[in-house]
C-alpha cells in the first residue's frame, strides 16, 4: 500500500532510513532473521534498544511529556515500516507497548516518574503475569492470592507462559485480593520486582526450540502496596485496557510485509527440478491473497492507531479483529514457506540461537529457520488470548 507522503514525511523517512543503514548492522539483522520467536533474543534486543534510545526513538508511540518523540500517526507508520523492512529486532513488547500505556493512564505520579524512564532506557524489562496453570482463556478464574498485611501484599501462587520472565526485572501481575462477589471484582493489578525473596522461575522450552517462556512461583512474596496500580479490585478493568494494546496497540503491517518478502525470496529460488514455486499458479494466488490481507490489516491498523493518537485506546473489536487477521497472515506465510521446503522441512537444527552457527548464504539460512518459524507461528493464534476468544469478544460486543 502506498500512502501519499508530504515533503516533510519524505524527509523523515529518509532520516529513518539513514539511521537504520548506519546503526542496524549486519550481525543484528542476521540475528533477527534467524530468530524463530516472536520476541528478540534479549541480548540482541537490548543492544538495539540502546541505539534507538540514544536517538530518542525507543518508544515511538509515547507522548513527549514521558520521553517519547511525540510523532504524528504518519511518522509512526513510516518508522514502523522502515524498521521492519530493514529487519530490526523485535523488542518493544510487554514493557514499551503494554505496561507503559497502563501506567500513563492508571499509574500514580510517583509510579510514572519511577517506572517510565527505566522502561525507556531498557533498565527494566517487564514480563506479563496474567495466565495461570488453570486460568488461560477463563482468566478471571485466576487464583494467585495477595493478602494485605500492613503496607504490603503477601503474594502466593503461580503464573505460567511468562514470556522472557527469566530476563525480566519486573512483572505486572493480576492477583486475587477477594473471593467474594463476581470473580472479576476480586482482581487487583500489581507491579512485582522479580528479585524479591520468594520468587522462583522455571524455564519452559517452546515448540520452536527456544526458551522464551517460563512458569513463575510466588511463595510469601511481600509486594509494597505502593506498587498497586489503580484501586484494589480494579485489576480486571486495567487488565482489559492493557490487552487492547497487546492485541492491537501497535503496527504489525511492516513485520508482515517483511516476512512476505522473505517468502518471495524463497519462492523465487529454483527447486532441485528447476521449477520455482512462485511460477506455480496455485502458490501465486495464495501469495497474492496474503498481500491483499496485509493491505487490509494496514487499513485497520491506521484506523485504530488514529484513535490512540487522539488520546483514546484501540477499542476491543478492532484490536480483536487485528489480532485474528495478523495471526492468520503469519501462519499462512509460515505454511507456504514450509511447503516450499517439502521434505527438507523435517531437517531440524537443534542449536539455539541459530545466529551463533557459522554463517551460510542467506537463502540456506532462510531454509534453516523456516521450520522453526512455522512451529512458532502456531503460537500466534494462542497468545494474547486465543483466536476463539477474540471471536467471542467480537460477537459479544457487536451482537449485544
Ligand atoms: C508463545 C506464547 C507466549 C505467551 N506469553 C504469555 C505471557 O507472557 N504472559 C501470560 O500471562 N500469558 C502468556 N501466554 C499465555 C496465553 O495468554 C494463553 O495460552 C492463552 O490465553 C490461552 O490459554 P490456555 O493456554 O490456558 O488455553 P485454554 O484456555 O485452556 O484453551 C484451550 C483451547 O480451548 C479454546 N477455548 C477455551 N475457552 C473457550 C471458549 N469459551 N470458547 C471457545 N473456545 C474456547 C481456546 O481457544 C483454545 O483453543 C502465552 C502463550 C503463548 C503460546
Amino acid at each position: 500500500m502506498d500512502l501519499l507522503l508530504t515533503q516533510e514525511e519524505i524527509a523523515f523517512r529518509d532520516e529513518v532510513r539513514a539511521f537504520l543503514e548506519a546503526e542496524l548492522d549486519h550481525d543484528l539483522r542476521r540475528a533477527e532473521r534467524l530468530n524463530p520467536s516472536f520476541v528478540a533474543y534479549p541480548e540482541v534486543g537490548r543492544k538495539w534498544q540502546a541505539k534507538v534510545a540514544k536517538k530518542g526513538w525507543a518508544a515511538p508511540a509515547w507522548p513527549k511529556e514521558h520521553g517519547g518523540p511525540g510523532w504524528t500517526l504518519a511518522q509512526r507508520y513510516i518508522f514502523d515500516q522502515e524498521c521492519e523492512r530493514a529487519g530490526e529486532p523485535n523488542f518493544r513488547g510487554a514493557s514499551i507497548k503494554m505496561i507503559a500505556p497502563v501506567l500513563m493512564r492508571y499509574g500514580t505520579e510517583e509510579q510514572k516518574r519511577f517506572y517510565l524512564p527505566r522502561i525507556l532506557s531498557g533498565e527494566d524489562l517487564w514480563a506479563q503475569g496474567y495466565s495461570e496453570p488453570g486460568s488461560g482463556s477463563d482468566l478471571a478464574s485466576l487464583k494467585t492470592k495477595a493478602m494485605r498485611d500492613g503496607d504490603h501484599y503477601v503474594v502466593n501462587g503461580s503464573k505460567i507462559w511468562s514470556t522472557l520472565a527469566h530476563h525480566s526485572t519486573r512483572m505486572f501481575a493480576l492477583v486475587r485480593t477477594s473471593d467474594t462477589g463476581k470473580k472479576q471484582e476480586g482482581i487487583t493489578f500489581l507491579l512485582i520486582d522479580l528479585s524479591l525473596p520468594g520468587i522462583s522461575i522455571r524455564p519452559i522450552r517452546s515448540i520452536c526450540g527456544t526458551h522464551e517462556f517460563n512458569q513463575v512461583f510466588f511463595d510469601d512474596v511481600r509486594v509494597p502496596v505502593a506498587d498497586r496500580v489503580g484501586e484494589e479490585g480494579q485489576g480486571w478493568e486495567i487488565a482489559k485496557y492493557l490487552l487492547e494494546f497487546e492485541r492491537g496497540g501497535s503496527f504489525a503491517g511492516g513485520a508482515l510485509r517483511a516476512l512476505h518478502s522473505r517468502l518471495l525470496k524463497l519462492a523465487s529460488e529454483p527447486l532441485p527440478d528447476g521449477r520455482r514455486m512462485i511460477d506455480d499458479p496455485v502458490f501465486a494466488v495464495r501469495f497474492a491473497e496474503i498481500a491483499t490481507d496485509i493491505d487490509a490489516n494496514d487499513m485497520l491498523e491506521l484506523t485504530a492507531m488514529s484513535k490512540v493518537q487522539a488520546g483514546g485506546n484501540p477499542g476491543s473489536v478492532p484490536s480483536s479483529t487485528m489480532k485474528i487477521l495478523r495471526s492468520r497472515i503469519r501462519q499462512a506465510i509460515a505454511e507456504l514457506a514450509a511447503s516450499i521446503l517439502g521434505r527438507d522441512a523435517l531437517r531440524w537444527e537443534e542449536h539455539r540461537p541459530l545466529h551463533e552457527l557459522p554463517e551460510e548464504p542467506e537463502i540456506e539460512e532462510e531454509r534453516k529457520v523456516a521450520s522453526a518459524l512455522y512451529f512458532n507461528s502456531r503460537s500466534q493464534s494462542i497468545f494474547g488470548g486465543s483466536n476463539e476468544i477474540q471471536l467471542e469478544i467480537i460477537a459479544r460486543t457487536l451482537l449485544r
